[in-house]
């Protein structure tokens, strides 16, 4: 394939600078290719609008970057968009950076709460508002100190976690563009119903904090796990009974006292099933998912290499293979659970419930799993 003709070469420079500035505020021309990370840190510094937050554990991880320093901006995938691409993805990525500093943008400082308890009613009718905006699934959680990421903070305790389902299509043909786009309108969608349930929530007297879709102050995918929503596969996702792993997350942090929050998760054969399967770990292209979760040393398990994931994943449309290739994905839990008679040697990795029961230490095989960032 030959290069674009020169009015051709001008027009896609033309538009990667509008496409950067919209994305990030960078361009390449004041020196700059997208970054997330820079955007993130912006949203961050919202939080120095609480005089006090809720703390991370002393061990708690730092939240995964997602910029590569070691690629170079010519040979990241947001850098090498045809103008159709562009022209495709600005109406999924201009309202998702709009509606994800809508959200950074309730975290001001200035709402106060009348209430701290809720009644069914209201509990139902945020539910059905909630899947009326197209959640895929709600539950609620405790947020657990070691949830939060080092040097971030937390204005409630309680979180409300839902999820969205991404298209089954669109996802099995990662790494493409067409499986970046369907990621991106998960996220924003993600913060559409994030910023509307917290409203919401705030119309009707409760604290409400959305969580930024991407990037986020906690560890979603172990917050949605504690919830009971599903469990943490091999490659670092979630994966629930309706959406496998074909999902994203987002939380809305709370000060409701009284969430029906789920104390028992059925979900924990899944990585008994995973201790056979590995097929992610398998077909990553760049062997980034190890064969075995390993102890991080804090109490918790590390299931990917993040530098050799992160590297390839912006060379490559958000890569996602792990997530197209999962049976959950593909063929549905339940035909796999159906399948699945047990795997009695399996390593067993179950989260300590934080608030809830006591944490075990590793060897009594109880740890928290980390994937994905
Ligand atoms: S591909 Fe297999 S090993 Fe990997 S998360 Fe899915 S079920 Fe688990
Ligand atoms: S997203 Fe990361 S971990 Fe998953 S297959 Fe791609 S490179 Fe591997």
């Amino acid at each position: 394939m030959g290069l674009p003709k020169k009015g051709n070469r001008q027009k896609m420079t033309f538009m990667t600078r509008i496409f950067q500035k919209a994305m990030t505020g960078r361009t390449t021309a004041n020196g700059g290719g997208p970054s997330l990370d820079t955007m993130l840190a912006t949203f961050d510094k919202e939080l120095d609008n609480f005089p006090t937050l809720m703390q991370p554990a002393p061990e708690s991880k730092p939240r995964t970057p997602f910029d590569s320093k070691n690629v170079p901006r010519e040979k990241m995938s947001m850098a090498n968009m045809t103008p159709k691409q562009m022209l495709s993805a600005l109406p999924v990525m201009l309202p998702l950076m709009m509606q994800m500093r809508r959200c950074s943008k309730l975290y001001d400082g200035t709402f106060q709460p009348t209430r701290a308890e809720a009644d069914a009613a209201f509990m139902a009718e945020l539910e059905s508002m909630a899947r009326a905006a197209g959640a895929a699934d709600i539950a609620y959680v405790k947020v657990p100190n070691n949830a939060i990421f080092r040097d971030k903070g937390v204005p409630c305790q309680y979180a409300v976690i839902f999820t969205v389902e991404m298209d089954k299509e669109n996802m099995s043909s990662a790494p493409s563009y067409d499986a970046f786009k369907e990621v991106a309108t998960g996220y924003k969608n993600l913060a559409v119903i994030g910023n509307k349930l917290a409203r919401f929530m705030r119309s009707n007297g409760f604290a409400a904090y959305p969580g930024t879709a991407l990037g986020g102050l906690t560890d979603y995918v172990y917050l949605a796990e504690l919830a009971g929503l599903g469990a943490i596969g091999y490659h670092g996702l979630l994966i629930t009974p309706d959406e496998g792993a074909r999902l994203r997350i987002n939380t809305i942090y709370t000060n409701i006292t009284n969430l029906p929050i789920e104390t028992e998760n059925e979900h924990l054969w899944v990585r008994d099933f995973c201790a056979m399967c590995k097929k992610c770990v398998r077909q990553c292209p760049v062997d980034a998912i190890f064969d075995q979760p390993r102890p991080r040393g804090d109490g918790g398990m590390q299931s990917i290499d993040h530098g050799a994931c992160r590297d390839y994943f912006n060379q490559n449309f958000g890569c996602a293979v792990c997530l197209a290739v999962c049976p959950f994905s593909q063929v549905g839990y339940d035909a796999v659970h159906e399948r699945f008679k047990g795997n009695p040697s399996a390593p067993q990795f179950r989260i300590p419930r934080y608030g809830i029961e006591a944490a075990r230490p590793i060897d009594d095989r109880d740890a928290e799993l980390a994937g994905h960032g």
